[in-house]
């Protein structure tokens, strides 16, 4: 490729990202006057986002309006087991895209009546890469990740763990038969952002989870 059209193309990039952090801005702003908590959770497939987001409805539908979207490049088979505890989702089916970006959520904003929600849970689509340059809006952010993905996940994917608020490591059940150093991703976490809170939980056995959704509505 000659290099004008390379240089183009990032260039192009980057009015995609100044747009949507624009466009962030005034989702965080149109959540904050209708008194939506608003959160976004990122991180690959199958390292246990539904699942937890699973275990914080059943806790905490009986005093939140909650609304769940779910993004997904093509199924709605997220959304189907979120239904499954009462509470109402919208799914976006991304295509091609590896992310969520503001814009879906502007959509979500503009065309569906929010009145009476007060907690917004946003499930990314499943990626620990795409996802870091398309804030959302939200007022959080938390990164799941799981010990099945092994010792270097955290490491070797800096940018969403430097750009989240909260980290959570998946799956802890499973740490005597996983030759990982949960420890050590700890520290990997605390290098990339010192102010990075991080959780391990177990979303199968509850462990933790408590302590998840204390950080999340706080
Ligand atoms: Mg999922």
């Amino acid at each position: 490729m000659p290099e004008k059209e390379i240089s183009r193309i990032i260039e192009l990039n980057e009015d995609l990202i100044a747009n949507n952090e624009n466009l962030a801005e005034q989702n965080k702003k149109t959540l904050k006057e209708l008194n939506i908590k608003s959160v976004d959770f990122v991180g690959a497939i199958g390292a246990g986002k539904t699942a937890i987001i699973e275990s914080i409805v059943q806790q905490l539908s009986k005093d939140y309006n909650i609304l769940v979207v779910n993004g997904d490049v093509t199924t709605r088979v997220d959304a189907n087991r979120i239904e499954k505890h009462g509470v109402t989702t919208i799914q976006i089916n991304t295509g091609r895209e590896c992310a969520l970006n503001s814009y879906h959520i502007s959509q979500v904003i503009k065309n569906y009546d929010l009145d009476q929600v007060n907690l917004l849970l946003i499930e990314n689509v499943g990626n620990l890469i795409c996802p870091s340059d398309f804030i959302l809006g939200t007022d959080k952010r938390v990164v799941i990740v799981s010990i099945t993905e092994g010792p270097w996940v955290i490491r070797k994917h800096p940018m969403l763990f430097k750009y989240s608020d909260i980290a959570v490591i998946n799956k802890i059940d499973l740490k005597d038969v996983m030759d990982v150093d949960i420890e050590e991703m700890i520290k990997d976490g605390k290098k990339i952002n010192p102010n990075l809170k991080i959780i391990t939980t177990s979303a199968l056995t509850g462990e933790n989870i408590p302590q998840l959704i204390n950080e999340v509505i706080k």
